[in-house]
């Protein structure tokens, strides 16, 4: 006995396979059965004729996170409505930099997204030493790199950099790596939108592998156009 058929769509499986229509069983919440599910039973049916049935997609690359303390139960619902149901924030740099705090926020939440989050070096630098266009000092560096642990583990899944906004852009390549190395020791990854992405693009690459390498971790380029 299933719990739902989504019966009559048109599937859209995610492999990369050729789409088909096929019913789709459930049942404890996993897919248990694909294909002609007329004669099953289940204790629901939903008709999708015309429709298409896919796994939900990741969007990895959103600013969500900010606002989820003021929507309890109903944060980025625009995502779920178009068939998002994973959202990655903090992208850029930008985003809350206490997860515990965020990670009770969310405990209530019963609708939307799954929600998973970076924590950006721009937050943890102006919460440290603020707009400076300044160097920080050993011991804002140490501040800063503890920020980063937190967050990670807490729950953060990498570090994200904005090297073209304010006050990222005041920072040299070497902080950039020993914060990413701080965030190396829980694993993730470190996503960045580089320094520029127009004159002096290549070297805006060779610095986000310098990062990548010098840290251990793999990177992501978020935006990328020449
Ligand atoms: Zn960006």
């Amino acid at each position: 006995m299933l719990d739902l058929i989504i019966e009559g769509g048109t599937l859209i499986d995610g492999t990369g396979s050729p789409r088909r229509r096929a019913d789709l069983g459930i049942a404890g919440g996993q897919v248990e059965a694909i294909g002609d599910l007329a004669a099953a039973e289940a204790s629901r049916r939903i008709q999708a004729d015309g429709l298409a049935v896919a796994p939900g997609f990741i969007d990895l690359h959103t600013h969500c996170g900010f606002d989820t303390k003021h929507q309890p139960g109903g944060a980025n619902m625009n995502y779920l409505r178009q068939g998002v149901t994973t959202v990655v924030g903090g992208n850029c740099g930008f985003g809350p930099i206490d997860f515990e705090t965020l990670r009770r926020n969310l405990e209530g939440a019963k609708d939307g997204p799954n929600l998973a989050m970076m924590i950006g070096h721009n937050s943890v630098r102006e919460k440290v030493i603020g707009l400076d266009d300044r160097a920080p000092s050993a011991d804002e560096l140490r501040q800063m790199q503890r920020l980063v642990e937190a967050a990670m583990a807490h729950g953060a899944i990498g570090f994200s950099s904005g090297l073209y906004y304010v006050p990222g852009c005041y920072s040299k390549t070497d902080e950039v790596t020993a914060l990413a190395r701080a965030a190396a020791a829980y694993g993730g990854f470190y996503s960045t939108h580089m320094r520029t992405e127009s004159d002096g693009v290549m070297e805006a690459i060779e610095e986000s592998i310098a990062i990548g390498r010098g840290s251990g971790l793999p990177v992501q380029i978020s935006h990328h156009k020449v």
